[in-house]
């Protein structure tokens, strides 16, 4: 199949899902936004309210945070992409259970295979221990990088804990500074 029709099928293949109760309950799948080439995958843990009722993930004021960010290292659209481990919203906000997740990561690994990004960057504590180890520490952890594979990842607070907890958001702005740096190097070491 070529690249534009494996993204259809999965894409279509997480609207059909059934394997966790949330289909039952959401408005809209919610699959990912952004560069299907791109360099840096964001990840975060599920969709909210926002995302559930327009099927776009991060559209609310999360994303506008989150899109300051990358506005703030230049990041460029062709750069990313950002999707969620869940795709179907847990009803009011909760907590997605281990169960859902286990559910729903063998979506997000095949995004991961087609994406093929250099760097993954976890949005929040969830993402963070499902994604880079089980006992990840957020608050301590932060802007560290972990080698797995050939994939260098990162974790950074979720933005919606910076709309909460403001005074968050100068580390966060050092944690994307270092994505930056690691942006640089290796478009360096490409060329
Ligand atoms: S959350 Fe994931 S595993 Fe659960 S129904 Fe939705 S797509 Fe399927």
């Amino acid at each position: 199949m070529e690249n534009k029709e494996l993204w259809e099928a999965l894409e279509q293949k997480c609207k059909d899902c059934t394997a966790c109760e949330l289909y039952k309950t959401k408005t809209n799948t919610v699959f990912g936004k952004g560069s299907k080439s791109a360099t840096v995958l964001f990840v975060g843990e599920a969709p909210g309210e926002q995302e559930d009722l327009q099927g776009i993930p991060f559209c609310g004021a999360s994303g506008q945070l989150l899109d300051k960010y990358f506005a703030s290292i230049d990041m460029k659209p062709e750069e990313y992409y950002v999707g969620n481990i869940l795709k179907c919203r847990p009803p009011y906000n909760r907590d997605p259970s281990p169960e859902e997740q286990e559910a729903c990561i063998g979506h997000l690994r095949e995004q991961l295979k087609l994406i093929n990004p250099k760097i993954i960057v976890c949005l929040g504590r969830i993402a963070a221990m499902k994604i880079i180890k089980p006992d990840f520490r957020i608050t301590r952890e932060h802007g560290q990088w972990f080698k797995k594979g050939r994939f260098y990842i990162t974790a950074v607070y979720h933005p919606s804990m910076l709309l909460r907890d403001p005074a968050k958001r100068e580390e966060t702005m050092r944690d994307f500074l270092e994505i930056e740096k690691k942006l640089i190097e290796l478009r360096e070491s490409d060329s």
